[in-house]
């Protein structure tokens, strides 16, 4: 059965693989099943007890995609997404979670995954173009290829507080929730974080909590989910015409086929501009942002769904001084990642939550009893940070990566990181990285970008096998025009106008550098199937 084909943590049947990937979440899972299916030897290390990655570890109440789940889904396997039926338009932790177990299941893929094992140094031999990867089990092995799914936010990030390590009640960070769940009954509880984890688990702590406090530093836009059963006419359309679906997503800006008004915001009357929204905001979700064609490219344009936000902001939470402090005003809307919520707004209604503004009066610090601010002190049983992730490069800088002459990649991206298509280094031959900084990742459905790294990098093992080459490496030239192509899209863009973990900013000291790439997933698929069919422009094949 699955549980006993489990490789024990400790126990090493084979030292040589033809690839070692890390990290079992929707990334590595799916890798794992096409390198098997070109018949490498793969051996998978996750760090977390079992599989399912971002869905494994962020067992929060309230967590769930926010790309409808017929979408936000595999698309590899046609008899994988008839057979399955999702049970709400945006599923919830669990029903993903179990989701993934029924895929590795189906795949036979926890053979090859040994878990409760992490990874702590690869470095590349260049006597024997072979990575040497070891685990913090004691584990050495060698691979031909080592493959990073280590996912996007995976390196959860809880602020330095002074007095940190004083409190005496729980302390919780929602992507590392205990599995028994937590009861907030009769509980004073904090929250700290307003980003798309805070929004979806603060309503649901404000039912049961006798008091919950919402520590917000940046207010957030957020849209409703309209979240609702699945409708099984939907779902029966929706299966008929899969293939054709996926494939028309596939080429969208962002991996999900919404219907972007060609209009600008500028170009209508104000009736019909608000007219249009509203009509967004009822139907719900992330569609919200292609209201018009410039929402997310012009200032202006951006500014009037931003007002149109406020202002259901206003219409929604009862207390005029609350709704004002609810507001984002400092940064365009969509800049952040956007939140889509059920019922946040109106959760500050509530006689037992309170919004404390500490963009007004800053955290001090922890206390054995809980938290101080500048102008007033909180006791709290419980502190939940939803403080997020260092998010990229975080997970990738936990492991000590050395490519050609021990040359470490944390060195190399000391200013930011430099990659060719956020999938190969220049100097790290035969290293992958799925979704990795400089590819589109999470700008749009992440399961897109997903499944196009893992058939891209497939498809080259086997272009080498077939070739009778041993190494693939991005050259410093071809980075250094990604690099400065990223950078040129960035600027086009409105992202850099905000503080926000898609340029860096909630990590002292990163560098402040866009992370994705905005030029859109439809787009940046052609670019790299393009380079591949040219025999992999910009890679030395030796
Ligand atoms: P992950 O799922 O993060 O998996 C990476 C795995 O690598 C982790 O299990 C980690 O433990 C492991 N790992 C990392 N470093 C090591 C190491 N050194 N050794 C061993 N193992 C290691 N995206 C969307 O498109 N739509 C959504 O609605 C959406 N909702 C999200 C909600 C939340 C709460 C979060 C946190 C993210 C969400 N995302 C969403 C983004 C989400 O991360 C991706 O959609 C997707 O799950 C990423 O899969 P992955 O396999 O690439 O990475």
């Amino acid at each position: 059965d699955a549980q006993s084909n489990r490789v024990k943590p400790g126990t090493e049947p084979a030292s040589h693989f033809d690839a070692v990937i890390v990290g079992a979440g929707f990334s590595g899972l799916y890798m794992l099943h096409r390198l098997r299916r070109l018949g490498l030897s793969v051996r998978v290390y996750e760090a977390g007890g079992d599989l399912g990655g971002t869905w494994y570890w962020n067992r929060y109440p309230g967590a769930r995609c926010d790309i409808d789940s017929m979408n936000y889904s595999y698309s590899f396997s046609h008899e994988l997404e008839q057979e399955w039926k999702w049970t709400e338009r945006y599923a919830t932790q669990p029903e993903i979670l179990s989701y993934l177990n029924h895929v590795a299941d189906r795949f036979e893929l926890r053979q090859d995954i040994q878990f409760e094992t992490r990874v702590t140094a690869t470095v590349f031999d260049e006597a024997t173009n072979r990575w040497a990867v070891q685990t913090d089990g004691g584990a050495h092995v060698s691979a031909r290829f080592v493959i990073m799914a280590t996912g996007c936010l995976s390196a959860t990030k809880v602020p330095d507080f002074k007095g940190l390590d004083t409190f005496q009640g729980t302390r919780l960070h929602t992507s590392r929730w205990p599995h028994e769940g937590v009861d907030f009954t009769g509980q004073r509880v904090g929250v700290i974080g307003t980003g798309s984890s805070g929004i979806q688990v603060i309503p649901i702590i404000a039912e049961q909590a006798s008091h919950l406090f919402v520590f917000q530093r940046t207010p957030t836009f957020s849209v409703p989910a309209r979240n609702a059963p699945l409708d099984p006419a939907y779902e029966s359309r929706m299966k008929e015409t899969y293939a054709e679906y996926r494939r028309k997503a596939r080429e969208t800006r962002a991996g999900v086929i919404m219907e972007v008004n060609p209009k600008s915001a500028l170009e209508v009357s104000p009736e019909e501009r608000e007219r249009a929204y509203q009509a967004r905001w009822e139907v719900g979700g992330t569609s919200f942002l292609a209201t018009f064609s410039d929402v997310m490219a012009n200032r202006d344009a951006n500014e009037t769904a931003a007002e149109f936000v406020r202002s259901r902001i206003r219409a929604t939470v009862r207390d005029p001084a609350v709704a004002e402090a609810l507001c984002p005003r400092d940064y365009p809307l969509g800049t952040k990642r956007i939140c889509v919520d059920t019922h946040y707004y109106e959760t500050f209604n509530r006689d037992n939550v309170t919004l404390v503004d500490v963009r007004a009066s800053p955290i001090e610090e922890l206390t054995p009893t809980g938290i101080r601010t500048r102008s007033a002190e909180y006791a709290l049983d419980c502190i939940v940070f939803a403080t997020g992730f260092d998010a990229f490069t975080g997970a990738l800088f936990n492991i000590d990566i050395q490519g050609r002459a021990n040359a470490s990649l944390k060195r190399k991206w000391a200013d930011g990181p430099r990659s060719y298509l956020g999938l190969s280094i220049a100097g790290f031959p035969n290293l992958f990285t799925i979704t990795g900084p400089g590819s589109p990742s999470v700008f749009g459905n992440a399961i897109v970008s997903i499944e196009q790294h893992v058939e891209w990098i497939s498809d080259c093992i086997t272009y080498l096998r077939e070739h009778r080459l041993e190494c693939i490496e991005a050259t410093a030239q071809a980075e250094d025009e990604w690099v400065s192509h990223v950078k040129e899209v960035a600027g086009r863009t409105l992202y850099p106008l905000a503080n926000s973990w898609y340029i860096g900013a909630n990590i002292p000291g990163k560098p402040r550098v866009l992370l994705p790439y905005a030029g859109g997933v439809g787009a940046y698929r052609k670019k790299c199937e393009a380079i591949a069919a040219q025999g992999y422009e910009g890679f030395t094949l030796t």
